[in-house]
């Protein structure tokens, strides 16, 4: 989709510490992270929210999830454990309308959240 953020970052018209990178997803750094390890991940299509996802996305989703957790385990966090979160509009302060898991590990992460 041509105006969003997340979009340009995958196709190169944006730069992006990419951490991963596969057929449907594309994991990268967040600009603005809030752990020791805040990997965003997301589809390389254009999702705005996760009110737009079908039964046909369903095994994307899961991938998505499966690839949150590599990459966790990868940062060495998966005995320790990491929080992925999935923001969805405004109350949970969604900013960017491209569905994107963040990945948040590497310190004690406080619950419930604000
Ligand atoms: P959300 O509030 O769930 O929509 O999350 C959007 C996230 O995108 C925030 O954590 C931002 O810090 C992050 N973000 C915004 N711009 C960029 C960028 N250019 N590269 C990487 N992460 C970004
Ligand atoms: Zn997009």
């Amino acid at each position: 989709m041509a105006d969003c953020l997340f979009c340009k970052i995958i196709a190169g018209e944006i730069p992006g510490a990419i951490v991963h990178s596969s057929d449907r997803i594309v994991a990268f750094k967040d600009i603005n992270p809030q752990a020791p390890t805040h990997v965003l991940v997301l589809p390389r299509r254009h999702i705005a929210t996760l009110n737009d996802l079908t039964e046909a996305d369903d095994a994307l989703v899961g991938e998505l999830v499966r690839t949150a957790a590599a990459i966790a385990k990868k940062n060495g966090h998966a005995e320790a454990g990491y929080r992925t979160v999935f923001n969805c509009n405004a109350d949970a302060g969604q900013t960017v309308f491209h569905i994107h898991l963040h990945l948040l590990g590497g310190r004690k992460l406080s619950w419930p959240p604000g």
